[in-house]
């Protein structure tokens, strides 16, 4: 197997994370012109110690800290110099692409790779699991811009939103994920349509499928992703799928299984309870069962 590894740059360790994340933020556009109190980088690291501490107050116990004793864990941990506001963490970053910050997602997925970490990821086939769903992560009926995503309410009323398609390698039994490079859920130019979460997720498959397809992957998704197009665009990234396929919303498929089942063409699995201290049979009333050669109907969905 070939991965593209950029070997200059093995975030292993977590100084090495940071010191890698800031060679990427530090790179981040800045509007400003003139004399500046805070860098791009101490708004950016900010930020995502927020985040990686997941204690929305982090930032004010820091400056209270750095007051009061001189020092602050925002400096030895992160990095940080100076401890911008939210508002000015908010005003600095607000105008950086997302796109800039994609490159680390890579390279900690090639990081782990190169350390054989990813080894205990594999799964059905060795493959790794990529499950792909969408979050939405704003949502208004007043507040808006031009990427929002826009639904019309049969009272009238309309919701404005953020959302965004989040594909993470899985493994059964682990609670750890591994996130990859998400795709943001918004009006794309030159299509008058709405963006959906399908269009992004192919959109993410188009992108950076091609990345990701020596590592052998299975793509997982819920039902709302198990359509004909999708289904194609995965198999043409050279990725297989395992997508939730309900029986109200794939009538045809349903009847085509039942009349397999009839002529004894459905199989039956072992129906090994993965993750288990030992292989076990699953606690399911009945073994899951699976049919080969199935057609899936062409759907007219985006
Ligand atoms: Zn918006």
């Amino acid at each position: 197997m070939s991965f593209p590894f950029q070997a200059n740059l093995r975030p292993d360790t977590f100084n090495r994370l940071v010191e890698y994340l800031r060679s990427v933020v530090e790179r981040f556009p800045d509007e400003r012109t003139g004399e500046t109190t805070y860098s791009m980088a101490d708004a950016a690291l900010g930020a995502f110690s927020v985040f990686f501490t997941q204690s929305p107050s982090f930032l004010d116990f820091q400056r209270n800290l750095q007051l009061t004793k001189g020092c602050n864990n925002a400096l030895t941990l992160f990095g940080i110099q100076r401890i911008p506001t939210d508002n000015q963490t908010r005003n600095l970053l607000d105008p950086v692409p997302p796109s800039a910050v994609l490159p680390v997602f890579a390279a900690v997925v090639e990081t782990l790779h190169a350390g054989g970490q990813l080894e205990a990821y594999r799964s059905i086939n060795d493959d790794l699991l990529v499950a792909i769903d969408g979050t939405r992560y704003f949502s208004s009926d007043k507040i808006h811009c031009d990427q929002c995503s826009v639904t019309q309410h049969k009272n009238g009323s309309i919701t404005y939103s953020h959302s965004v398609v989040t594909p993470v390698i899985v493994a059964p039994g682990s609670t750890r994920v591994i996130p990859l490079e998400p795709e943001f859920i918004t009006p794309q130019d030159g299509h008058k349509k709405q963006d959906c979460e399908n269009a992004a997720a192919k959109r993410w498959l188009v992108q950076f499928g091609s990345h990701y397809r020596p590592l052998g992957i299975t793509v997982l998704g819920d039902d709302l992703y198990c359509k004909q197009p999708l289904c194609e665009a995965i198999r043409r990234e050279g990725m297989n799928f395992i997508l939730v396929c309900k029986p109200d919303s794939h009538k045809t498929l349903y009847e085509w299984v039942a009349g397999l089942a009839a002529t004894n063409e459905v199989q039956t699995t072992k129906g090994i309870l993965w993750g288990a201290p030992r292989p076990c049979l699953p606690p399911w009333r009945s073994p899951p069962q699976y049919a080969s050669s199935i057609w899936m109907i062409p759907s007219n969905g985006c």
